[in-house]
Parts: C-alpha cells; sequence; structure tokens
C-alpha cells in the first residue's frame, strides 16, 4: 500500500524533543523490552505509527494514481480520527536538505479546509496554495509548473469544498475592493451549472453544485492555460484531478 512508504518508524533521538521518558520507551523494541522487565501488568501499546517525511526515491516510484490513493486513505484517517502522530520536529529535519513532496494542492483560504490536515499529510508531502474559491491565476499556474516539473511532484489537485463563501458571494454578485475581480473568475461557474431548484446564495445545494463545476472549470483552464502541465500529463508522468471537501462528514470526494 502507497500510504505505507510514508509511515516508518522514528528510532532516531530527538534532541529537540521534550520528549517524556515514556513516549521515548514506546517508540523502540528495545523500550519494550525494557517495559516488561519492569513488570508493568496489563499494559498495551496503542497502535501508533510516526508519519516521515517523504524521501525522493519513496516519492519517484509512486505513480499519480499511488498519490491519489495516499491522499484518499489519508482523508479516511481523518475522518475515523486515526490520524498518524507527526512528529514534526523530526519531519523538519528529515526534509530540511531536499523536499520531496507527491502532489500540488490548490484549495480555499477557508479557515475550515486545510488540505493537510483533512488529508493527513506532513510536513514535505504536500505543495499548497489557496486562495478564495480555488481559481487558478498566472503565478498558481507558475507555482504548479515548478511543483510538478522542476521538483517533481506526480499529482495536481484542485479542492473544493461545500458551502463555499466565495462561490456564494459570486451567485449574490457581491462586490468588494479586490474581492470583486476574484469573484468575478468564479462566476463562469454559475452559468455553467445545471441546476432545476432555486439557483439562489441562500440554496446550499445550488451553492455546492457550482462549487462544483468550479472545480472542473478550474482543471479545464490548468489543462489549456499551462502547455507544462498539459504536455506532462499527456506522457502520463502526472495527474490534474479534482475533489470536494464536505464540511459535514469531513469527506474529501474524488471527482470523476
Ligand atoms: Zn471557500
Amino acid at each position: 500500500m502507497p500510504r505505507s512508504f510514508f509511515i516508518q518508524e522514528i528510532s532516531m533521538a530527538h534532541s529537540e524533543q521534550q520528549n517524556t521518558s515514556r513516549r521515548s520507551l514506546l517508540k523502540r523494541t528495545a523500550g519494550l523490552s525494557a517495559l516488561a522487565m519492569t513488570g508493568i501488568a496489563g499494559f498495551s501499546l496503542p497502535a501508533v505509527s510516526f508519519a516521515a517525511a517523504l524521501s525522493k526515491e519513496q516519492r519517484d516510484n509512486m505513480t499519480p494514481d499511488e498519490v491519489i490513493a495516499s491522499l484518499k486513505a489519508g482523508n479516511q484517517r481523518f475522518r475515523a480520527g486515526k490520524m498518524l502522530q507527526h512528529d514534526y520536529l523530526a519531519q523538519k529535519r528529515a526534509s530540511q536538505k531536499g523536499q520531496y513532496p507527491s502532489a500540488v494542492i490548490l484549495s480555499c483560504i477557508d479557515s475550515r479546509a486545510p488540505a493537510e490536515i483533512l488529508l493527513d499529510a506532513g510536513i514535505g508531502e504536500t505543495f499548497n496554495s489557496r486562495v478564495a474559491g480555488n481559481v487558478e491565476n498566472d503565478d498558481i499556474l507558475g507555482s504548479m509548473e515548478f511543483a510538478c516539473a522542476l521538483a517533481g511532484a506526480k499529482l495536481v489537485l484542485v479542492m473544493g469544498h461545500t458551502s463555499c463563501g466565495a462561490v456564494k458571494g459570486a451567485i449574490a454578485n457581491a462586490e468588494l475592493g479586490n474581492l470583486t475581480g476574484l469573484l468575478n473568475k468564479i462566476k463562469p461557474a454559475i452559468a455553467a451549472t445545471r441546476y432545476d431548484g432555486e439557483r439562489s446564495a441562500s440554496n446550499y445545494d445550488f451553492v455546492d453544485a457550482v462549487a462544483r463545476t468550479n472545480v472542473q472549470m478550474t482543471l479545464q483552464d490548468i489543462r489549456r492555460r499551462s502547455s507544462v502541465l498539459n504536455k506532462l500529463e499527456q506522457e502520463g508522468k502526472i495527474k490534474i484531478v479534482g475533489a470536494l471537501y464536505h464540511l459535514v462528514g469531513g469527506k474529501v470526494e474524488f471527482l470523476a
């Protein structure tokens, strides 16, 4: 399973970390033996896996489909409340001389939709760009091209979410400073959304339908506007996919 690539027992000493001696013991077989020798009856080891930063070899050996599978597995852990124990200091140390993220993610600024947490990813695993309404622009396209063509990421993931305030604002024709121009970039998704019910910002079912269309249109725009990414996808080196995060339930639904 791809995700197992990420899961490694961190057995090095953590000088920077304020580990209790108990936690250090738990991480090593030797520690378990020591516990056994001290005769702690009925002690059960929690099912703990420590997540390490991706190595170049681990990332390079993954296919785009395996990256998708690993992100899906991460979201399943998040939903089940069984996230990996991210030792951020160990991940920081492991990645300080180089980074080998498997994916670049474009998602909304919404405080309820932090991609790394929803996908149970740690330091060094994903490139992230966030803008209200997860629409691309020249600078984001350039960032994605860097991530895939130069830094070796295998997946471009555009992740919208339900109850998106930016989508809602676009439907309501909200106007405010620079926000007006940003919302204008979402508006084509409104017209392109087939919906028989009430097409208003107060109908969250419609708002979510537009959010879904908006993700699909961002994917189309990325392919159309970035010959670099389009070529990488045509060659099978990367995949460009969309997803919708459901605030209720926590599922990251990958779109076909
Ligand atoms: Zn949003």
